[in-house]
Formats: C-alpha cells, structure tokens, sequence
C-alpha cells in the first residue's frame, strides 16, 4: 500500500533560470527562427540535458569545436564564455556567430584584462575543468593566471611579484568557500585586488541565501539541476553546510530518491540557474503522486528583476540575404 503522509514542501525562490541563461536560450531560439536548422552551438548552451533536448529538437545542433560546426551556418557560443580565440578564429573564417556569453561573465573577462595589462599576477578562483574558467583563462596569455580550486592552492600561490597580485573569480562558486580562500590570499598579499563587487553573480548568491532559509528546517533539501551545473553542485553544498545533510541533487525530477524521502514531512525543493521552472513543478508533482498530500510553502529571500539585452549577430551579410 502507498504512504499518504502528508508533507510540506518549502520552495526556494529565487530559483531557476537567471537573466543570463534566458538570454543565451532566446538567442538559440531566435537564430532558428530567422536562419531555419541547423544553427550550431559551441558546448551545451547552458548545463541543462532538458534545455539541451529540447533546443537539438528544434535543430540547434551541439559541438565541442568551432571546426566541427559547418562554416556555412551560424554557430552560438554559450553562456559560460569562451577564449577569445574562438570569436577570432570565426571572423577569419568568415562565419556569422552569436556570442552568448553572458553580460556577466564577459565582465569577469574584462577585469582579468585589465589585472593582467596593469602587471598583476592572476589568481583565478575556480573550478579549473568548467568552460567558464577556460574561457577565463583564454582572455589572457599562458601563465598569466593560475587557477585556484581549493585553500590550499591560495596558499600555494606563488606569484612573480607579491605586491602585484589580483584575484577574480567564477561566477557560479560558492559565496562561503570562496570567502574562505579569499581570506587566505589576502592575509598572504596585502595589497591583493579585486573587482570592486566581486564575481559571484546575483543569481548564485541569490540562489544560495534561498536555499539556505529552507535548509534549516527541511529535513532533505532536493536541488533540481544538472550534475554538470555549477551553480546547482553549489547550491547541494550549501544546504549542507546550512544544517541539512540530506541535501541532494536531482538530474531527473521524475526520479527523485523516493525511498529516502518516505515519512519525511518538510522537504526543501531549490534549483540552479539552468533548470527550468517545469523541472519544478514535474518534481513536486511526483512527490505528490508518491508521498501523498502537499502544501507549497514558497520561500522568497529577494525579487529579481535582471534583464539582459539580446547578443549581437557577427557577420550577419552571410546569411541575412
Ligand atoms: Fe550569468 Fe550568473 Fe546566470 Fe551564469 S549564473 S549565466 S553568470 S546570471
């Protein structure tokens, strides 16, 4: 016989998409709508397999590189940015392209340019695998930055001159950890810099104080998100640290761990800044239809009203006539 316990769930807002991820999905959108399929993008638009379905069945078609994209056919670059060599590499070859790298992120690149021509060492706070890094990275020469992942890189860090050193970070890091190896660099480089409002950006750590006013009376938080997602990996850790130990993260919202959740009677529900709303609600519907009776308890730590102007078409003589 099926549980019919009664629960409520505590609904983390903000959640899901931000101003960025909008933006870049829009942008995949409008370049079908006006050239027809296929049009190409360079790395998954944004970490979400859903979003990522849904755009490849409307004919966006998914490279890893520039070269595997035909030259004839508009190609996106994605949210995460990109080394400025692959914008180059498309003029040259005469491509028309979108870049979709968002506002912010492309702001993280112009600071590490300007650290970098002002004679400052690099330290660049992050994960080093993640595509928004090495596009990071891929702003400046080799050697100019060096990617710090953890408190003991910050203090490993050795740069050329200890009086001329500056920090940037990733946008989708934990605000808590990212302090702490922060404290670590500037107890070790006085004058270190930094961006003037940091890197972390508004939908993060607005996405990170949500979860953590639900994590402190759920007893699971569940984070709909991607495992590739950043910001949805951050948001589990964060639950975690806030007093849930049952915080985990939830790829399929049909599939959600059932058994662990059974008698449990406050569940957390958050989700990164890729995953869309339906996710959502195709969670809460399956905790319905398997746990029983729901009352939605929304849990609004601040509005958001970010927008983003759309990206520009490069060379768009290519294929408007
Ligand atoms: Fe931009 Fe932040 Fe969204 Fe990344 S998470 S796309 S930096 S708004």
């Amino acid at each position: 016989m099926r549980d019919t316990v009664d629960i409520r769930i505590l609904l983390a807002a903000p959640r899901g998409f931000c101003a960025g991820v909008e933006r870049a999905i829009r942008a995949v959108e409008d370049a079908i709508d006006r050239f027809g399929a296929p049009v190409f993008v360079r790395h998954e638009i944004v970490h979400n397999d859903h979003v990522v379905a849904r755009l490849r069945e409307r004919g966006a078609v998914f490279v890893d590189r520039l070269s595997e994209a035909d030259p004839e056919r508009p190609i996106i670059f994605s949210a995460h940015g990109v080394p400025k060599a692959v914008p180059r590499a498309a003029e040259a070859q005469g491509r028309t392209y979108i870049d979709a790298t968002c506002p912010l992120v492309s702001k993280v690149h112009a600071e590490a340019r300007r650290f970098h021509e002002r004679g400052h060492s690099i330290a660049l706070i992050g994960h080093a695998n993640h595509p928004e890094i090495i596009g990071t990275l891929g702003q400046l020469p080799r050697g100019a930055a060096t990617v710090i992942e953890t408190p003991e890189d910050a203090e490993a860090f050795a740069p050329t001159d200890p009086d001329k050193v500056a920090y940037v970070t990733q946008t989708t890091l934990s605000v808590d950890d990212t302090a702490a190896m922060l404290d670590i660099l500037r107890a070790r480089f006085p004058a270190l810099k930094g961006p003037a409002k940091g890197d972390i950006c508004y939908a993060t750590s607005n996405r990170q104080e949500a979860v953590k006013a639900i994590a402190a009376e759920a007893e699971a938080v569940l984070v709909v998100g991607c495992a590739q997602s950043s910001n949805s990996n951050r948001l589990v850790e964060t639950a975690r640290a806030a007093g849930c130990p049952r915080a985990v993260l939830v790829d399929d919202p049909a599939a959600p761990p059932l058994a662990e959740l059974r008698g449990l009677r406050t569940i957390g529900v958050a989700a990164g800044a890729s995953t869309p709303e339906e996710s959502v609600e195709t969670l809460i519907e399956t905790l319905r239809a398997h746990l029983g009776s729901a009352r939605i308890e929304e849990v609004n730590v601040v509005e958001e009203d970010v927008s983003f102007r759309p990206p520009v078409i490069a060379s768009p003589q290519a294929l408007a006539g």
